[in-house]
């Protein structure tokens, strides 16, 4: 029952508020509205109803005076919200009907949505989900980040080559937004620090303004919202009058362009350090704002600093907005006359960093001398920390080292948890990038698995498995994902897994028909459809799926009349523009395809698409038409993995490797429902040991040295024989992301596959079991394992149980 804050409405009531806004906010006339008029008046009426609830969440949370949770991330990549909106308000039919009747289709205003794409991959779009379970639980919540003018760059193919263009998101208006330009806080960079009456104070030499933009987030049902702050760069002068007046309009723009490009642009990689200026003055701006504001919200509240932690838990999104320690204990110290230790413990108890990479160049650190001319204050509170920590713990472990400042360390030390994202990574965590804090600080580090949202990643995304699952078991499973378990017992029901694959083969269609009319290519809907959609990276491996494919190939053309299971090979996803070698694998993939697919001996058995610019949107239609899902990261490298999740959620089982939440996914499906293969985390570090492994694997396999020796020699590339020589001969000489000693045994779980495959019945048995145990994984319960864990926070609506006795 949705809340009475959400008056019900009927199709009429609500065209007409869709009217309302058509001739009052977008100033149009119904005959001449165009698709933007309708899809802003339609987002605005869907934004109206949410506005209540929202209110409602806030004035709850005031009165109840207990702890709010700000979730500090660098990204989010949300997507689109208007079917989101209108989902969790209940007025999804509502909404489609009231259109039809204005002569209007629904879908394709939705589809018209451009993605707000402000996050690079996984880490922000697992921000997103936990926005949406935050405001499901009814925590009080804040979402702060960077409101990008451009959002992760769109990907072109130019002769199977990556180009990239700058995203314009906000080129039309942004209808979620609510521009808050009182609440806004100066942020200071550079100058030095010196000292007045015994105490430092701070001289900056440039000052920009962190200006509001809050987008209200809405749970299930509407029964909560919470609030995502986004944080504007504006100048403190916006323009330079006199320079204006002498005629130089460039100097008379410069104050306001200089502020400006600190949130222009959302850095396109998550996984290198980039010792970037801008980078760091990005991390300081969102995060010094955001801690402003949560101070001032609380010392107006009457607050006493002594009880912070009581009242604010700070949750910090990987080490990105790291330097809230420092800032808080800035601010406590320079603004709020705390002592160093009063400061430094009260931060920690505030603060909590999860870490989600154990790969070494993406954490982040600093050339001390760049920190220090930029956060000169901050640098000299740094050392403070450091000397407390190596003082009070007895630990030998530096903050600023080898003249660089260590953000992990940082997160780590002001933290009071540290969380790793999945089992098997926070063991990693704890063994390897902080084995010597772990020591030091016993007990600090625990896990918190990732999760998804259901609501985006079941029920709106995928129609007809939503349908099937509301009738077999019910309507409660949106916001109790494990009520899935339910559909465990219809696993024998043949009727029950015809149904299960008619909703697959209803999406495949779907699939097909959108990447007709989009791209041109022609899908065969009986095929497989074996999916990996995922930010291209060596470690995930695109190219051993590639090589695979290859090997499949060349084994289809040596015995056409064999027993073949048709594929479609789908890859999606970006690589950073600074990535050469992902750039290559791209490139590779996409060469590749131009020759197999034209092969007249293969076209029926074998194909392979890669549809441009990969995000949220495309997902959305990719993920329900998965048959397969492919998670073949070398073991150890991949923190947790959400797309997996999305994959066996939507009835696609996994061909993977024991890395991140993977390995607790096969726990959940069963082994037996689950294609293995490849090396453990610890037979990896073993064989990198061994001299010569990679060239030693290709020896052993005569079918991976075809392969690698068709594309070394210029069989895919045959207007640039020697494209491929430079990728190839890196495999031989250090495959760190072991490809080869990995190829055959994944070659033999793709053959597994294919024989499970080609019993239909046992393979629909085996997806519907993947979408009936995976509901473990609902961001609902990562978030109700940090609310209890981490920041002792407490929902503030009826739980679940009591709400179905009310019901
Ligand atoms: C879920 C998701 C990801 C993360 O996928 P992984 O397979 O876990 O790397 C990246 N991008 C988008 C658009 C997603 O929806």
């Amino acid at each position: 029952m949705p809340d009475m804050s959400i008056p019900p409405v009927t199709p009429q009531d609500f065209g007409a508020e869709i009217l309302r806004h058509l001739k009052h906010s977008l100033g149009k006339d119904e005959s001449h509205a165009a698709l933007y008029d309708w899809r802003m008046s339609l987002s605005l009426a869907l934004r109206d109803r949410v506005v209540d609830p929202w209110f409602e969440s806030t004035r709850k949370t005031y009165e109840a005076r207990g702890k709010r949770v700000y979730y500090l991330s660098m990204e989010f990549l949300i997507g689109r919200l208007i079917e989101d909106v209108a989902i969790n308000l209940g007025m999804e039919e509502v909404a489609q009907a009231a259109l039809a009747e204005l002569g209007q289709d629904y879908a394709k205003i939705v589809a018209d949505e451009p993605d707000a794409a402000l996050g690079n991959g996984g880490l922000g779009r697992l921000a997103a989900c936990f926005m949406d379970s935050l405001s499901t639980l009814g925590i009080p919540a804040y979402g702060y980040g960077i409101r990008y003018e451009h959002g992760l760059f769109e990907q072109h193919f130019e002769n199977g080559a990556q180009m990239e263009t700058a995203e314009t998101w906000l080129a039309q208006r942004h209808a979620w937004e609510f521009e808050r330009p009182e609440v806004s806080y100066p942020i200071h960079f550079g100058g030095h620090v010196d000292e007045a009456e015994g105490s430092p104070v701070w001289h900056p030499e440039e000052t920009v303004m962190a200006s509001a933009y809050d987008t209200p987030v809405i749970g299930w049902q509407g029964r909560w919202a919470n609030t995502l702050r986004l944080w504007s760069a504006k100048p403190i002068t916006a323009f330079d009058l006199a320079s204006f007046n002498r005629g130089d309009y460039m100097a008379a723009s410069a104050p306001e362009a200089l502020a400006r490009t600190i949130s222009r642009v959302l850095y396109p990689d998550d996984t290198t350090k980039t010792g970037k200026e801008l980078r760091l003055k990005q991390e300081y701006f969102f995060t010094s704002a955001s801690i402003q504001d949560l101070l001032r919200r609380f010392l107006s509240e009457g607050g006493d600093l002594a009880e912070l932690a009581d009242h604010v838990a700070i949750q910090l999104n990987d080490t990105h907005p790291a330097i809230a320690g420092p800032e808080l204990v800035r601010l406590l110290m320079d603004e709020h006359g705390l002592d160093v230790a009063r400061a430094i413990s009260t931060a920690r108890r505030c603060l909590a960093y999860t870490n989600h990479t154990l790969l070494p160049e993406a954490l982040e650190r600093w050339p001390e001398e760049l920190f220090q001319s930029i956060l000169p204050r901050h640098h000299r509170i740094i050392q403070l920390i450091e000397a407390a920590h190596l003082a009070d713990s007895g630990s030998a472990v530096r903050i600023i080292e080898h003249g660089e400042v260590k953000m992990g360390e940082l997160a780590f030390v002001m933290a009071h948890k540290v969380n790793g994202v999945s089992a098997l990574h926070s063991d990693l965590v704890k063994e390897t990038v902080f084995a010597d804090l772990n020591r030091d600080y016993p007990g600090r580090i625990i896990n918190q698995t990732n999760g998804i949202t259901p609501r985006r990643w079941l029920y709106s995304c995928n129609p007809p498995l939503r349908a099937l699952i509301n009738e077999t078991i019910g309507t409660a499973w949106p916001d109790d994902l494990q009520q899935l378990e339910g559909l465990s017992a219809h696993a024998g029901d043949a009727a029950f897994l015809d149904r299960f694959q008619a909703a697959k083969d209803a999406n495949k269609a779907r699939l097909a028909d959108w990447l007709k009319a989009r791209d041109g290519v022609v899908l065969d809907p009986a095929a497989m459809f074996d999916v990996q959609i995922k930010r291209i990276h060596e470690y995930k491996r695109q190219l051993m799926n590639l090589l695979e494919t290859i090997a499949l190939w060349n084994e289809i053309r040596e015995n056409p009349n064999g027993d073949w299971t048709p594929r479609v090979k789908i890859f999606g996803g970006k690589a950073a523009p600074g990535y050469v070698v992902a750039k290559e694998i791209i490139h590779l993939i996409n060469d590749t395809a131009k020759l197999i697919n034209a092969d007249p001996a293969t076209r029926d058995l074998l194909q392979i698409v890669y549809p441009e610019n990969y995000n949220v949107s495309m997902a959305e239609i990719l993920i329900p038409a998965a048959d397969l899902s492919e998670q073949i990261s070398t073991a150890g490298k991949e923190a947790s993995g959400t797309g997996n999740m999305k994959f066996a959620l939507n009835g696609a089982p996994t061909i993977g490797t024991l890395d991140g939440a993977n390995v607790e996914i096969r726990e959940c499906v069963g082994a037996e429902n689950f294609f293995l293969f490849g090396l453990t985390a610890a037979e990896v570090t073993a064989r990198r040991a061994e001299p010569n492994y990679a060239r030693r694997a290709v020896e052993a396999s005569p079918r991976l040295a075809r392969v690698l020796k068709q594309i070394e020699s210029g069989v895919f590339s045959p207007s640039d024989k020697g494209r491929y020589s430079g990728l190839i001969q890196g495999l031989l000489d250090h495959d760190y992301f072991l490809v080869t000693c990995d190829f055959d045994s994944y070659f033999e779980a793709q053959r597994r596959v294919d024989t499970v495959f080609a019993d239909q019945a046992a393979w629909t048995r085996m997806a519907a079991l993947n979408t009936a145990r995976v509901g473990w994984f609902s961001s609902d319960r990562t978030i109700t394992g940090y609310a209890r864990d981490i920041w002792t926070a407490s929902s503030l609506i009826a739980s679940r149980s009591s709400r179905k006795d009310v019901a």
